[in-house]
């Protein structure tokens, strides 16, 4: 049994089942044992790899991105560059060093990190001071302050918390995690039922026994971001794994040492995410005022934003040997099976900036 696992049970006894969503938050980052809070999941000796860690070419074709953004804004002298859930800081790092390439961009920027691990933290200090790159941390992204900004998430929005509903006959409830007889953690039914009115349009289609997943709390801060690009001008660019329409389904997964494992049986030392409904953060981000860009899969984005061309241009100066493992990187971000596929980039911005690259109307 885990730390954590004990402080749950404990908490179920004295309160009663908690919704899905307070059990994610929990197991990510409850201060002392959340998943998040003491270490780096990432790698190939840790749990899970991200995008920027395969390769540097993912960074740096965001940076070009946030740089064309850049120039679309009119070149502001002061700029806001916010990433949200750094984990190695390995992103904002290629980030910084493409964008920077485009003359006069890098004095103009003030980079935030919202972070709430202090593990990862510190070592997204550590890279980024070996990158001579200078930035400040919040808890929040509400506490990052106002002006003109360009925002990037990547698998960020998956591990916020989502609740989940169960269709039973006419009403909907929620799903919980109790204890069973035995004393162990286990899912339940919460005891009031949710009208199908309660619902987005689309959950009240949801057939008898299924799940639907609805998360308050991304949408809480897509639309805090939509708000402030309107308000402030500003682009941001989001990348998740996730569904492009909203529909029914159990997305909830742990996953640990690059395998899936049960969801109950390690909490606070097994990742915890879901899916990301792209469609509903669109719809977040529209409510606070922005305009919305695709989504996309990440293949098109990348390809887009001149993959092929990136990928040339590193094996000019490689060997034999880093020329394959270029190739393969490039394969794994993009291809139509895989990252390429499963992951989705949806883009917001002012209403009046044109639209970005490569999410042009036309384009599509
Ligand atoms: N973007 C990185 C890391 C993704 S993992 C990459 O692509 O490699 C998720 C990141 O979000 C971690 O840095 C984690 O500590 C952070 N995080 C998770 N929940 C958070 C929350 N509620 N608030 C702020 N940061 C959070």
């Amino acid at each position: 049994m885990t730390a954590l696992a004990g402080e749950l049970k404990r908490m179920i006894t004295a309160d009663g089942p908690m919704g899905i969503d307070r059990f994610m938050t929990l197991c990510l980052t409850h201060p002392r044992h959340g998943y998040y809070m003491g270490r780096d999941p990432f790698g190939r000796g840790g749990d899970f790899i991200t995008a920027p860690e395969v390769s540097q070419m993912f960074g740096e074709l965001i940076g070009i991105w946030c740089a064309a953004a850049w120039q679309m804004m009119d070149m502001p002298a002061v700029i806001n560059l916010v990433e949200l859930g750094p984990g190695r800081g390995t992103l904002m790092a290629d980030l910084v060093r493409a964008a920077a390439v485009m003359p006069g961009l890098a004095d103009t920027l003030s980079i935030h990190l919202v972070e709430v691990s202090p593990a990862l933290r510190a070592m997204q200090e550590k890279t980024l001071a070996a990158a001579g790159i200078k930035a400040r941390w919040h808890d929040r992204f509400e506490d990052v302050p106002a002006g003109p900004l360009v925002l990037v998430a990547n698998e960020f929005f998956d591990a916020l918390p989502v609740r989940q509903f169960v269709r039973v006959g006419a009403a909907f409830r929620e799903r919980v995690v109790g204890l069973d007889e035995a004393g162990a953690l286990a899912f339940g039914l919460g005891n009031d039922e949710v009208p199908p009115e309660a619902m987005p349009e689309w959950a009240r289609q949801a057939p008898e026994g299924s799940i639907v997943e609805l998360s308050p709390t991304r949408e809480a801060v897509a639309e805090e971001i939509g708000t402030r690009l309107s308000r402030d001008k500003g682009a941001a660019l989001i990348i998740d794994y996730g569904h492009m329409a909203s529909g029914a389904g159990d997305t909830l997964q742990a996953v640990s040492k690059h395998k899936a494992v049960d969801v109950l049986a390690s909490p606070g030392e097994a990742d915890l995410t879901s899916h990301v409904d792209f469609a509903a953060l669109g719809g977040a981000l529209e409510r606070g005022g922005a305009k919305v860009h695709g989504p996309v899969t990440q293949g098109e984005f990348l390809m887009g934003m001149g993959l092929r061309e990136r990928e040339e241009a590193l094996k000019r100066r490689a060997d034999q040997r880093q020329r394959i493992v270029i190739s393969r990187a490039a394969q794994r971000l993009a291809a139509g099976v895989g990252m390429g596929q499963l992951f989705k980039v949806i883009a917001a911005t002012h209403p009046d900036l044109p639209d970005p690259h490569p999410f042009q109307r036309d384009a599509q």
